[in-house]
């Protein structure tokens, strides 16, 4: 049955609309083999957009993106903006986006496929089958508590301040997410805090147990230390299943899960906001982890995967389609496996495919898994 899903698309720059465009090959494959058709629009975001209309977001696109079920993002940025000031360049687009959809939980998974095992700096039996979800509070915490800024003191020298800061309803709106999430999963949470030398530390750990006790008590959870977890991430990264944590400890261990799988161009991620009581519904935004790689734009290099699973979780999380998502990382699970391979990703003695050739491939698996 054909059903209506209202997605916006918003490429952006450099590469952004290269592997965007891959994507949608891919999205009009699921139309036509699948029966699924979205409503897409799309619009101009970043420096395409200040080029555009003069500003990195504008309005409109910023209520396009509050009205759809999903939106479907490429990346920003690039060297002929950076003499911008900082509030008009093109990564405002997305800051600006996170902030007004009000995207509270960031996902990162954390997935070695077996024929990539060997990009990661750590050794095949520490990564092989790794498959782990970070989740990080996003619009909370030190990176936007009050008081902050730097001021100089009366004797002459400066004090730099910033405050982490959680309320209750904001911690236990992230840890329901992880909770929900792990439920789909292995059914583990590890919450992860500094509660040893924090208050907010402990505030974290006292309301995750207190909605797990609560509510989900069908899941796992345990609790660790924020610099414990970043050695663990290294030595048995395995041990975990969903890390639930928050801004700023979020923002480091995710850079440091996704380097355990050693690809940029391979990582998803995925930015959820709190479900409309009314309607069900919770906003959305779907990324690629990677930026907009000014340095091979423009020359059909870049890996469109990290894009493609990034649709992958778009389909998982935002309109339950387990069966499609599956198919499209069955499909690059594959690729991989035939050696198909760009250039950010290729083995010695394998010959780089081009961004389109790769699509080309996943959209043959894709057949064959569907015939
Ligand atoms: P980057 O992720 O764009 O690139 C880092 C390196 O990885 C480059 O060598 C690039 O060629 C390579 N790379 C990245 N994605 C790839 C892919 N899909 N396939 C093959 N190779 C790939 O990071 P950067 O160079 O630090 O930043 C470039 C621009 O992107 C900057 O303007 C930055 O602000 C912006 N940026 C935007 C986002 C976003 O839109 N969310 C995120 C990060 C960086």
């Amino acid at each position: 049955m054909p059903s209506n899903k209202k997605l916006l698309v918003l490429p952006g720059d450099g590469i952004g609309p290269e592997v965007v465009r891959e994507v949608l090959r891919v999205v009009d494959w699921m139309d036509k083999r699948r029966h699924v058709s979205f409503d897409l629009s799309e619009d101009l975001v970043g420096g395409a957009a200040i080029d555009a209309y003069g500003t990195p977001l504008k309005e409109e696109t910023l209520e396009a993106a509050k009205a759809s079920d999903a939106v479907l993002f490429g990346s920003v940025g690039g060297p002929q903006w950076d003499v911008l000031p900082f509030d008009q360049r093109p990564e405002r687009g997305i800051l600006g986006l996170r902030k007004g959809m009000q995207l509270f939980a960031n996902l990162r998974p954390a997935k070695v496929f077996d024929a990539l095992v060997d990009a990661s700096t750590l050794k095949n039996e520490i990564v092989q089958g790794l498959d782990i979800l970070i989740l990080r509070e996003l619009t909370g915490g030190i990176y936007f508590g009050e008081p902050r800024g730097i001021e100089t003191l009366p004797d002459g020298t400066r004090r730099g301040i910033n405050t982490q800061v959680y309320t209750t309803p904001e911690i236990e709106r992230i840890a329901r997410v992880g909770f929900e999430l792990a439920q789909k999963r292995a059914k583990r949470v590890m919450s992860v805090e500094k509660a040893n030398v924090m208050e907010s530390g402990v505030l974290w750990r006292e309301e995750v147990q207190k909605l797990h006790d609560a509510e989900f008590q069908d899941v796992e959870l345990q609790h660790m230390y924020a610099d414990n977890c970043a050695m663990q991430l290294v030595r048995a990264p395995k041990q975990f299943d969903v890390i639930v944590t928050d801004n700023l400890f979020g923002d480091i261990l995710s850079d440091c899960a996704a380097m355990l799988t050693g690809s940029l161009g391979m990582l998803p991620s995925a930015s959820l906001g709190a479900v409309d009581p009314t309607t069900g519904r919770r906003m959305a935004l779907y990324e690629p982890i990677h930026g907009s790689a000014p340095d091979i734009a423009g020359q059909g290099k870049a890996n469109p995967l990290a894009q493609m699973l990034s649709l992958s979780m778009l389909l998982r999380y935002s309109f339950d389609m387990n069966e499609d998502a599956d198919l499209i990382e069955n499909a690059v699970e594959n690729v991989l496996k035939a050696g198909i391979r760009t250039g950010d990703i290729v083995g010695p003695g394998m010959k780089p495919v081009s961004t389109t050739q790769m699509t080309d491939a996943i959209l043959k698996e894709l057949d064959a898994q569907a015939a």
